[in-house]
């Protein structure tokens, strides 16, 4: 199947679960995972609607946008981001959703103002407590959420989860349950600069559970471009 087949493929699935969930299709975005494809891949599926495309690695972020690959649609970050490459990403995207921790956070803050902007981010969470992934640990959020307003230019609208891999896709429907719990109990309790706008989970093996839990993005890379080409590259 071609990418235009598969995106018109996933969104017929995003309807269709949203429908079943009680949910308007449109509250759902479909983010394009573009690791390791390239700048051609891209703007297929760009032309084949996907609402914005999520890159993992500095390298291939700087490579697309000096290709001008994601030309009609956003950009996102949402790979583990070091802190000494904050500067070729903040103000290049649209939202990074992946800050995982408060020194990176800290660290996209400081480079928006020395830019003097406003950079708008997702906090990512470490769902499942896994000690190979990043994110913040629930039990961090009481003592952070309070305290993002003094870090002016960077705007939080929402949170992002990768769960842990499993074969089994329902069984991380806790995990995306709990995210959407942590989404309303933060907009019940009205954190300066903090907004519930983007729940970011769902992958290609997950995103039907994921919108029926509540996602508002789903970040989909396999089922539009096909199985990556690990062979091709040292780094996964
Ligand atoms: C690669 C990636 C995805 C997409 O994964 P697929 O299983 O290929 O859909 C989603 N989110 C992040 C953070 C990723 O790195």
């Amino acid at each position: 199947m071609s990418i235009a087949e598969n995106v018109a493929a996933i969104q017929a699935n995003i309807a269709a679960a949203a429908i079943a969930a009680g949910r308007n299709p449109k509250e759902i975005l479909l983010c394009a995972a573009t690791k390791m494809n390239d700048a051609d891949a891209v703007r297929q599926a760009i032309a084949a609607g996907v609402d914005c495309c999520g890159e993992n690695r500095v390298q291939e972020l700087t490579a697309k946008l000096d290709q001008d690959a994601y030309r009609g649609a956003p950009v996102h970050f949402i790979g583990r981001l070091q802190t000494n490459k904050v500067k070729q990403v903040v103000g290049k995207v649209d939202l990074i959703q992946s800050v995982d921790r408060l020194k990176l956070l800290e660290a996209v803050n400081a480079e928006a103002a020395r830019q003097g902007i406003i950079q708008d981010i997702l906090l990512q969470i470490n769902i499942g407590r896994e000690e190979s992934k990043g994110g913040f640990l629930t039990e961090e959020l009481p003592l952070l959420l309070p305290d993002l307003a003094k870090y002016t230019n960077i705007r939080v609208q929402g949170l992002m989860a990768i769960p842990p891999i499993c074969q089994d896709a329902t069984k991380n429907d806790k995990f995306f349950q709990e995210i959407y719990r942590i989404g309303v109990d933060i907009r019940d309790k009205k954190y300066d600069n903090v907004w519930v706008n983007i729940l970011s989970m769902g992958m290609s093996d997950d995103y039907e559970s994921a919108i029926r839990c509540g996602s508002t993005m789903i970040r989909v890379g396999t089922a539009i471009f096909g199985a990556r080409d690990y062979t091709k590259t040292h780094q996964p």
